[in-house]
């Protein structure tokens, strides 16, 4: 296991679990939460202002997020966290002539409800179910909506155990308990930019924890197993399949429909932004590969992704580059023998990616840091 903090014990507070343990049972969500009032989102890159599959006006916009026509019958949910926490992460639906297959769970009921009535303000065919792309909070903490209004919610085969692993403890915890730690790492930092890292993460966990205490757990209750081949969907006219792929949480589906070639990708595509890799299944080559797979699919491909704008083949290259940039630097410092307790802090975002949101530093570039150094560690024994 990689501890995103190494270099620091690891307290155990007055309910019993750890930091560590806290640290994985947050998800992206708390690192919205953190950057949430700054960053005005617009829907779609630039580069598909031309696309003509992409309606030009939403269908609704509520502000905290809106849904726009990107296929035939196809739908993106954007969500713009500069605009409040209902959904927090994108989703979308698949509408055929005879069933329908909602994509996320998103934050809140309210947002999971939202998208349902995005979806009856188009179609009235029954719904087949909800996918949860991967287990995390800002995925999944909405999920309560369509356990009470009957809608099967489908996820990987782990996501409802990791669920009530990762976040049934947080409820009715006692704040200070939690937080104590991350504010005594504020106070106890080492430099300005240590400093800065662990405010970083104090906001996220805080965030995290507010919506824990908010949420009632839904569990996922058509379990989809990776192993198989992936699951083709006949919506009537309109065929969807899922797929598992390595990377950003170890439950990643992805919703392909290759006739439109269109693409909603979970968190497996962060688009703009830094990925956020905190998670005890995160795997940094797994998730080069994957997207080395993206890459392979249609150049003509719209990517729907977890966090920021739609986009095409230019925004997996873009976060290729980045998580390349990522292992570049942490390259030099591996052969130089930098202590990964010091080279988790060092990383400096170079002119290129400066306009795209780090987040909390413990969710992002911190634990991709001490994977690839507990990766090459591996290749070496
Ligand atoms: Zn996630």
């Amino acid at each position: 296991m990689i501890d995103v903090f190494p270099s620091d014990p690891e307290p155990v507070n007055s309910r019993g679990f750890s930091r560590r343990k806290f640290l994985a049972s947050t998800s992206c969500f708390g690192a919205f939460y953190a950057v949430a009032k700054l960053i005005p989102l617009p829907a779609l890159a630039a580069e598909l202002a031309g696309d003509s599959r992409i309606a030009d006006t939403p269908i609704v916009d509520k502000g905290f997020a809106s849904v726009r026509k990107i296929g035939n019958g196809l739908y993106a949910t954007i969500s713009d966290p500069s605009k409040g926490n209902t959904t927090l992460c994108n989703g979308g639906f698949l509408a055929g002539k005879d069933a329908a297959l909602l994509v996320e769970g998103f934050a809140t009921p309210a947002g999971a409800s939202f998208q349902m009535d995005a979806l009856r303000m188009v179609s009235q065919v029954p719904v087949k179910g909800a996918l949860n792309t991967h287990y995390h909070y800002d995925h999944s903490m909405g999920n309560a909506y369509y356990g009470a209004n009957g809608v099967a919610l489908w996820a990987h085969a782990a996501a409802a155990q990791r669920i009530v692993e990762n976040y049934a403890p947080l409820q009715g915890a006692d704040k200070e308990a939690v937080l104590g730690p991350f504010e005594k790492r504020v106070k106890d930092a080492k430099s300005e930019t240590e400093r800065q890292h662990a405010q970083s993460d104090l906001n996220a966990v805080t965030g995290v924890f507010q919506i824990a205490n908010a949420s009632i757990l839904a569990l996922p209750n058509h379990p989809i197993d990776p192993a198989k081949p992936p699951m083709i969907i006949d919506l009537g006219g309109l065929s969807a399949v899922i797929e598992f792929y390595p990377g950003h949480s170890g439950t990643d589906m992805i919703v392909r429909v290759p006739e439109q070639n269109v693409v909603y990708t979970g968190d497996l595509l962060f688009s703009g932004r830094y990925p956020v890799c905190f998670d005890d299944k995160a795997t940094i080559s797994g998730w080069r590969a994957t997207l080395a797979k993206f890459t392979s699919f249609s150049k003509d491909t719209l990517f729907v992704p977890g966090h920021g704008q739609i986009c095409g083949q230019e925004g997996i290259a873009s976060i290729r580059e980045v998580f390349d940039d990522i292992a570049g630097q942490t390259e030099k410092m591996f052969k130089a023998g930098v202590p990964v307790e010091e080279a988790q802090h060092r990383y400096v975002v170079p002119d290129k990616f400066k306009n795209f949101p780090i987040f909390a530093w413990g969710f992002t570039i911190g634990p991709a840091i001490t994977k690839l150094y507990a990766e090459w560690k591996a290749g070496r024994s």
